[in-house]
């Protein structure tokens, strides 16, 4: 069999037709709430169940904003994950605020059983992100913050139409937030969208990065925000039409990809499920992951050999695509967590994070292997996973140790 190479995004000949079609309209920069920003954010929020949605130019400009609009202030801690993709926090960096990493759990999502012990007086909110499309327990982190008051930020980068409990992740945070980035299971190759109920955070976070015509537009003239409709925050953060364009095309496949995706990644364990040395992904029957990426956490005690090296050699024998992920990390190993008041200087002995503070997210980061599952589900694709499988086995029967 050729050597089988995972390619995202697919662009079909109706995104292109689409992006040509906006393109010939001349509306490449849209100011207000009209055109394909409206659409794509009414689909996506009527999807959502949430009365407001709003593009932006990345996921992490949709974090920022998000951190804005829950009004983060200097001083205040933020339970954020040890272990997500660093934009999830970093942004916080921009208020003031203080970010208080929490451990994940043996999946790699925040541990809720470690939250509480972290809750201060001066703790404002949560932010969780479903790792690698694995939904976190939102209905028990959820209960946590309105016990404590606590706002709720779901980071749902990953998680695309993931759902717990038949819940869409993204449905219960006060604010949920998705990029829309090339890698991304929904993509317009740069964007992203933040999701909420609530209409000042929805006002706050058209100020922070959508000033003039589209807050004018949208902020109600009795709100003591509308005066600030010309300027906001100060900040551009808009999304590109022919990005939203893409989007939207992408965003029309959603439900047959997850499907797709999970059919392949439920296959893909059956054939893997008697494997020793290594742990599948988490299967929970309250989860419907995303499976942005599929990954299998190695048990290096009991195999001669270090993840790094068994993920060349999955390579080298014909898994191109897998991959040990680097600078998606455990967030105290990254130098701004270590050592911030280089970049800000405000930050000096407020944060101060060191190798060995996370044990469990660190050990998970040291130990997995992403692969990716693709949406084609046609008989090739299964050969590949088959073919995936059987290169795992060996793998692991060349350096097992009994
Ligand atoms: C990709 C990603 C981001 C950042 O999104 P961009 O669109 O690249 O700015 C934030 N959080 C997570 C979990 C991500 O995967």
């Amino acid at each position: 069999m050729k050597k089988y190479k995972y390619v995202w995004p697919h662009i079909d000949k109706k995104t292109k037709e689409a992006v040509i079609k906006q393109l010939s309209s001349g509306e490449i920069s849209i100011y207000d709430r009209s055109g394909i920003f409206k659409s794509f954010e009414n689909i996506f929020a009527k999807t959502y169940g949430k009365k407001y949605a709003l593009l932006t130019s990345s996921g992490t400009a949709a974090l920022h904003t998000a951190m804005v609009a829950c009004n983060f202030q200097p001083n205040d801690e933020i339970i954020c994950p040890a272990y997500t993709f660093f934009a999830t926090v970093t942004p916080i960096f921009q208020t003031g605020a203080i970010p208080i990493l929490c451990d994940a759990n043996e999946d790699g999502n925040i541990d809720i059983n470690k939250i509480e012990k972290l809750i201060t007086k001066k703790t404002k909110a949560i932010i969780i992100t479903h790792m690698w499309g694995q939904p976190c327990q939102i209905d028990k982190i959820k209960k946590i913050c309105q016990h404590y008051k606590l706002k709720l930020i779901e980071d749902c980068s990953h998680a695309h139409g993931a759902r717990y409990k038949n819940k869409l992740v993204g449905s219960v945070g006060d604010v949920s937030v998705f990029s829309l980035q090339g890698q991304k299971i929904i993509t317009g190759g740069e964007g992203g969208i933040l999701l909420t109920d609530d209409q000042e955070i929805y006002y706050r976070s058209l100020l922070f990065g959508h000033y003039n015509k589209r807050c004018k537009q949208e902020i109600d003239k009795k709100s003591p925000y509308h005066e600030y409709s010309t300027t906001g925050f100060g900040l551009k953060l808009r999304a590109h039409p022919l990005a939203m364009v893409i989007a939207n095309e992408q965003f029309k496949n959603l439900s047959k990809w997850n499907k797709a995706k999970s059919k392949n990644a439920s296959y893909l364990s059956s054939l893997l499920q008697d494997c020793k040395h290594i742990k599948l992904p988490h299967t929970d029957p309250n989860n419907k992951p995303s499976w942005y990426t599929y990954v299998i956490k190695i048990d290096s005690n009991k195999l001669k050999v270090t993840t790094e090296e068994f993920c060349n050699i999955l390579i080298k024998r014909g898994i191109v695509d897998a991959d040990k992920p680097g600078s998606t990390c455990p967030l105290n190993l990254l130098k701004l967590f270590q050592k911030p008041e280089f970049l800000f200087p405000q930050y000096k002995n407020l944060v101060k994070y060191k190798k060995g503070d996370f044990p469990i997210a660190e050990n998970f980061f040291n130990n997995i292997i992403k692969l990716p599952i693709d949406v084609d589900q046609g008989k090739y694709y299964k050969n590949v996973l088959k073919k995936y499988s059987e290169i795992i086995k060996k793998t692991i029967k060349d350096f097992s140790s009994e």
